[in-house]
């Protein structure tokens, strides 16, 4: 699939005027959660152990689109829950992109072929699907027999249609480098972008034993990044933030990089870790106690390498350095030598070393 550099370019000049505004905080991705509900049960979610009373519960095309205008991001993720279930997403996804940002709809895809026709390809749109690995895994971790085939069939009918796809992965504890590589290279050849990131272990989450701890994730991705040597597999992260989930970056945590909203309102203080709501954007960024969160501040965070923490880290850290990050992209990350020390637990109100 040919990269789409009008994204780039828009998303590289966006973050020049954060730097030259000399801005402290600044979102990249808004995630859009318009609702909790979906028409899967993994068990590794977070989001549908809510009660029916909150999942019953929907974000207004309005309540978006205010959000979208208030955050002021310039790429926004609409999440959940299953995103296809809210009887008014198209008219969100038409809303958000006549504002000319950028649109990651992210979606198991079981009803993606049904609703397909309900939105346009353009160069503002992807659908990201959800799938974690090949057929056995991704069923697996889903709980649904076939939903594997359904998800592959919807990617190959939306590209066909003309429109971007890429595919999110979420790896967990025991899946083996070897199957995650091979997952890599179907990605390839389906011509998808892929997006990859380590479980969280949600507190409401039923399954807790399958999330990997920051020292099993280094290892593994060390591991899977040696099997892609020479295989130019699609991810779509910075060179720097692969490095980091390699093991070769000490990276403090950026919370306030893809603020969250949902039926609660602003969540505290990012996509993973509920810690109550703000009512506005602005009370978001004006009342969290952002020195609390992050690897080293928060027990909740010990083992976060989450892509919803550390890449807007890791793309504030490639405006700075962006040798670094071309090298590391072309290069790929290092596998091998020793690997940078954790952030140790500190006192509240010490200095973090990484920042
Ligand atoms: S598809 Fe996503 S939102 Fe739905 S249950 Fe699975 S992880 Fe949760
Ligand atoms: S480390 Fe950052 S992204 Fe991960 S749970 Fe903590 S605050 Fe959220």
């Amino acid at each position: 699939m040919a990269r789409d550099f009008r994204r780039e370019l828009t998303i590289a000049r966006y973050l020049l005027k954060q730097k030259l505004l000399r801005r402290k905080r600044y979102p990249l991705v808004l995630m859009l959660e318009p609702l909790f509900r979906c028409n899967l049960a993994c068990g590794g979610c977070g989001k549908i152990a809510h009660p029916d009373s909150v999942l019953d519960q929907r974000l207004s095309v309005e309540d978006c689109l205010a959000a979208v205008d208030e955050c002021g991001a310039p790429i926004v993720a609409v999440v959940g829950g299953e995103p296809l279930i809210h009887r008014d997403i198209d008219k969100i996804v038409r809303g958000i992109i006549a504002r000319k940002k950028f649109v990651n709809f992210c979606t198991n895809a079981l009803l993606l072929k049904k609703k397909l026709h309900l939105f346009a390809p353009s160069p503002y749109f992807t659908w990201s699907v959800h799938l974690d690995g090949l057929k056995e895994a991704h069923d697996k971790a889903v709980e649904l027999s076939g939903a594997f085939d359904i998800a592959v069939e919807a990617i190959r009918e939306a590209r066909a249609r003309g429109f971007n796809v890429n595919v999110n992965a979420t790896i967990f504890e025991g899946m083996a480098a070897e199957r995650v590589a091979a997952f890599l290279d179907f990605a390839k050849s389906l011509d998808v972008g892929v997006s990859i990131s380590p479980g969280y272990a949600y507190e409401r989450a039923p399954d807790q034993e399958h999330f990997l701890s920051r020292r099993r994730t280094k290892t593994l991705f060390r591991r899977i990044f040696e099997l892609g040597k020479g295989k130019n597999w699609p991810l779509l992260h910075t060179g720097l933030y692969l490095d980091f989930l390699a093991g070769n970056r000490q990276y403090a945590c950026t919370p306030w990089g893809m603020p969250t909203r949902n039926v609660f309102g602003w969540q505290k203080p990012c996509y993973l870790l509920d810690e109550g709501h703000a009512k506005t954007y602005a009370d978001l960024m004006e009342t969290t106690d952002w020195e609390r969160y992050g690897t080293g501040k928060h027990e909740k965070c010990a083992n976060c390498m989450a892509h919803c923490g550390y890449e807007p880290t890791a793309v504030d850290a490639a405006i700075r350095h962006p040798l670094s990050n071309l090298w590391r992209t072309w290069r790929g990350p290092r596998t091998e030598g020793p690997m940078a020390p954790e952030l140790a637990i500190r006192p509240r109100g010490a200095p973090n070393p990484a920042e």
